[in-house]
């Protein structure tokens, strides 16, 4: 017999009924929602149309029901955390939308384990590590993603990286079911993780593994991580962080600023002239605009020096445009 099921989220999309979604989502306790939201708003990149119903778990409890309601639906799904590596179609997302931070944000310390549910600031449980005299998780004071997203992507900066403290992550699978990932089944990586390669997979909370450190040490290593990010990232712009990832052996912001790309603006996107790494827009741009900026980086870059850059940011939603070429993650 021929297979029924849908055979990609365009053709789930199609057939999303978004008025018995947002009555059969209205069911569950402890989860906000909304129809046609903005996703400009809560998004770094300030940029994105609407997702077509919009959810905000307050428990994991309503997490996990909402994510098993919508797989049963089979309902098209994006999750995010604190919408900083992304960039949002100005089509904006068919489906649901569950975006986790700011509101699933219970941390709690036992001992040196610090358990931080997945849409915790990265910068709050470094402060509360600080507090608690706790080391390990200065390097993520300045990142302004969520502990989901940080982890999916095996978030660092200078003095550490995600994959350092992680030992446990409590999951939702992609049949519904809540799994625990040890510390070496993470398979961390350059700026991915387990989860690149199980996308259908969602981070409920993750436990890390913290060092008794004085206090004083910890936040004078803040202080100096947070000045380093001052001085070299353009923080008044929004952007998606680090647009391109690592080329083997080289750094992105060199071969664009080798390029002649610093600082180039496309319209209202363009190249940060304070780090050719940030693609960055003036809050008149529209998505598609900062897309073409990604474009023309690659192509010049590709063309002038036999290197590919991929990008680091997650390109999200309806996308009419053909994007950027990315790696195999
Ligand atoms: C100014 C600036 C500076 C930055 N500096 C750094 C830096 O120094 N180092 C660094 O590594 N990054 C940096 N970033 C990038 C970004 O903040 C990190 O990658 C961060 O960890 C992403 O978290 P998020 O919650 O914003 O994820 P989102 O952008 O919301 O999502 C990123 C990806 O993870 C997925 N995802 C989110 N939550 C979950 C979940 N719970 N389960 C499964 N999948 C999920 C999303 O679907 C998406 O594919 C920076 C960004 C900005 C804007």
């Amino acid at each position: 017999m021929e297979d029924a099921k849908p055979k990609d989220w365009k053709e789930l999309a199609i057939m999303f009924d978004k008025k018995e979604a947002l009555n059969e989502l209205k069911k569950i306790s402890n989860l906000l929602v909304a129809e046609d939201v903005s996703m400009a708003r809560s998004s770094n990149f300030r940029l994105g149309g609407s997702a077509d119903v919009y959810i905000r778990p307050l428990t994991e409890d309503a997490f996990v029901a909402a994510i098993q309601m919508i797989r049963r639906e089979a309902w098209p799904l994006t999750v995010l955390g604190r919408a900083t590596n992304v960039l949002i179609s100005d089509h904006g997302i068919r489906g649901v939308v569950c975006q986790l931070s700011p509101d699933l944000a219970d941390i709690v310390v036992e001992g040196e384990i610090m358990t931080a549910s997945a849409g915790a600031r990265l910068s709050d449980i470094a402060a509360r590590a600080a507090a608690e005299s706790l080391g390990g998780l200065a390097f993520s004071s300045g990142i302004p993603g969520s502990v989901g997203g940080a982890v999916v992507m095996n978030a660092g900066a200078y003095t550490g990286k995600m994959e350092d403290v992680v030992v446990r992550t409590k999951y939702i699978d992609g049949e519904g079911e809540v799994r625990f990932l040890e510390k070496d089944d993470h398979d961390f990586h350059y700026r991915g993780s387990f989860f690149n390669d199980h996308k259908d997979h969602f981070v409920i909370n993750s436990s890390f593994q913290l060092k008794s450190t004085p206090a004083k040490d910890i936040y004078d290593e803040m202080a100096d991580l947070s000045l380093r990010r001052y001085q070299s990232q353009p923080l008044n712009y929004p952007s998606g962080g680090s647009a391109f990832k690592r080329p083997p052996g080289n750094y992105a912001g060199k071969l664009i600023t080798d390029a002649g790309l610093k600082g180039f603006w496309n319209g209202h996107a363009g190249v940060s002239g304070k780090h050719a790494g940030f693609i960055i827009q003036d809050g008149k741009s529209s998505a598609s605009e900062v897309l073409e900026v990604f474009r023309i980086v690659q192509e010049r870059v590709y063309k002038q020096f036999d290197v590919m850059l991929y990008p680091e940011v997650k390109f999200i939603g309806d996308w009419q445009e053909e994007l950027p070429q990315r790696d195999s993650e």
